[in-house]
């Protein structure tokens, strides 16, 4: 973990998400929190661990939220394209979490694929003040719409940097800056240079560099507003 850190700070990667999807990780990240001040820390069952283990990972994520040692609830959400045969719980987990969300004022972060449709019928139930993030968007622009009407973020990963992202490529372009963040993702989807490899905190850059080269801005105009929108978001 050290290392890993070492390499983020010396990239000039300041903040990072560390995020929780069991019992284990979040006892983990409780005690890297305390360690390490770069890091925050989320928690919350994934669409991909929607399993019977989910309810007692709720009770410690909900204590652990209410104790003020998460800065965000996530993530949680609807994963069609890995999961499809649990798409039923995994609507009811995230109503949970985004539940769970709104009760605490955390911002939730929510992952979603190929399940848009779904997610903006359970988003119904939920007024604006559910504030939240969707990570690693992959959707399309009348989505990217309709989660900035909501007021929520979108966040980009190393998939912007692969060629074939055109469509992703343009949602970029089009949508403001004030509305973005970056991410790894981390350990999955490390960006084209380095793609392949194990996905690091480190590899942020790249992806910075990718949003300011289609947006026509300057790295560090996109470093600065990206970051802050970090912080607004995560309250930090
Ligand atoms: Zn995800």
């Amino acid at each position: 973990m050290s290392s890993i850190l070492e390499r983020a700070k010396n990239a000039n990667v300041t903040r990072i998400m560390n995020v929780a999807f069991d019992a284990a990780s979040l006892e983990k990240g409780l005690f890297f929190q305390k360690e390490f001040s770069s890091l925050l820390l989320a928690a919350a069952t994934t669409p991909h661990d929607v399993t019977s283990e989910q309810d007692s990972f709720f009770s410690i994520v909900k204590k652990a939220a209410q104790e003020g040692l998460l800065k965000a609830i996530g993530e949680s959400g609807l994963e069609y394209f890995h999961s499809p045969e649990t798409k039923k719980r995994q609507q009811e987990v995230f109503l949970q979490y985004a539940a769970l969300a709104l009760e605490e004022n955390l911002p939730l972060i929510v992952h979603c694929r190929q399940a848009f449709p779904d997610l903006f019928t359970l988003l119904k139930e939920f007024s604006l003040e559910l504030q939240g993030v969707l990570h690693c968007f992959t959707g399309t622009y009348e989505d990217a719409i309709k989660l900035l009407d909501r007021g929520w973020y979108l966040s980009f990963t190393g998939i912007i940097t692969y060629p074939k992202s055109v469509e992703l490529q343009d949602i970029v372009k089009k949508i403001p800056l004030e509305r973005m963040l970056v991410e790894t993702d981390s350990p999955y989807l490390a960006p084209q240079t380095v793609r392949g490899k194990k996905n690091e905190p480190s590899f942020l850059p790249e992806i910075v560099s990718k949003v300011a080269s289609i947006k026509g801005l300057s790295f560090e105009e996109v470093a600065t507003v990206t970051f802050q929108n970090a912080c607004q978001l995560f309250g930090v």
